[in-house]
């Protein structure tokens, strides 16, 4: 009996897995397909400079909308996408389209957009660079890319090679989600970022817990003794804003400000934040 029950749930866990791999595989052909439809969309986060009490530029995040199963969290397709190796053209369509998308705003609003550890792979990403700026118009300054600590793991010195090749157009660098990652500071003498993004996790626990507050003060003072400015990520609460003013953190972004929109909302956040009549944080 006790044999017959262990096959019966070795069975279940054996159909479990399947039904998982199966919806692994589907989802895998979809996103192929809509890669191939390009049936993607980038919204746009506002970043807040404190100093200047303005939206300083936007990130832009990926949407998908899945033709059943509605909005699929990039958090969930893009690790797929870099799986199955469809994060390069995915990201040349990024790249492309939110440079196109900046290209239309103030001259003063700079754009952020991610970039996957797979795109390092080649030299190419220097080439998918120059192209989206060549054929948007948008001036390099006002591109920066986000990379993760995950870059650094993989291939270090060809990273740093294509680091400098992308500083070299006129972009710049900052480290995203800073120090959730696994690898080790020592990167920061081989590659000067322009930016470290305080990781939200810190954000979140810098007013209810001490041990957070301690290390977005002291990530603030690396990063500035380092010639780095920062931003902090997932800014939800006045108080965790003025904390972080305090601390003389230069960026801040966060649903406190808006959620990433859609480009037709931006004109409005603008007005609210920047224009005449204008609301400061
Ligand atoms: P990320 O680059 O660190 O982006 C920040 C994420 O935090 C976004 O999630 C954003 O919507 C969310 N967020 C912003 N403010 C708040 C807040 O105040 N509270 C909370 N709880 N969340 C906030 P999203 O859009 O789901 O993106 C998740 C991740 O997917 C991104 O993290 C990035 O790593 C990746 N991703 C998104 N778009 C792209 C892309 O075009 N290319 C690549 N390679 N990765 C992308
Ligand atoms: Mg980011
Ligand atoms: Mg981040
Ligand atoms: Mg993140």
């Amino acid at each position: 009996r006790a044999k017959a029950d262990g096959r019966g749930v070795h069975r279940f866990f054996e159909s479990e897995m399947d039904a998982r791999l199966q919806a692994r595989r589907a989802l895998e052909l979809d996103l192929r397909a809509a890669v191939e439809m390009e049936a993607f969309d980038l919204h746009y986060q506002p970043i807040y400079d404190l100093a200047a009490e303005r939206i300083c530029g936007f990130e832009a995040l990926l949407r998908w909308t899945h033709p059943t199963r509605g909005p699929v969290s990039p958090a969930e397709f893009v690790p797929l996408a870099e799986e199955i190796g469809l994060i390069v053209p995915l990201g040349e369509w990024v790249l492309a389209r939110a440079c196109r998308e900046a290209a239309s705003w103030p001259d003063d609003l700079k754009i952020a957009v991610n970039v996957s550890a797979a795109q390092f792979t080649s030299a190419g990403l220097i080439a998918t660079v120059r192209g989206a700026l060549a054929e948007s118009g948008l001036p390099a300054r006002r591109l920066e890319l986000e990379i993760t600590e995950s870059v650094l793991l993989v291939n270090g010195n060809a990273t740093v090679a294509i680091l400098h090749g992308l500083r070299g157009l006129g972009a710049r660098i900052a480290m995203d989600d800073f120090g959730t990652g696994y690898s080790s500071l020592s990167y920061l003498r081989s590659f000067p970022f322009d930016k470290m993004k305080i990781d939200r996790c810190f954000t979140r626990d810098l007013t209810v817990e001490e041990g957070s507050g301690f290390i977005v003060r002291a990530v603030i003072s690396l990063a500035s003794s380092l010639g780095m400015s920062t931003t902090a990520e997932g800014v939800e609460t006045p108080e965790q804003l003025a904390r972080l003013r305090d601390e003389g953190c230069d960026e801040v972004q966060g649903y406190l400000f808006s959620p990433p929109v859609p480009a037709a909302a931006l004109p409005d956040l603008l007005e609210t934040w920047n224009g005449s009549g204008r609301r400061a944080a």
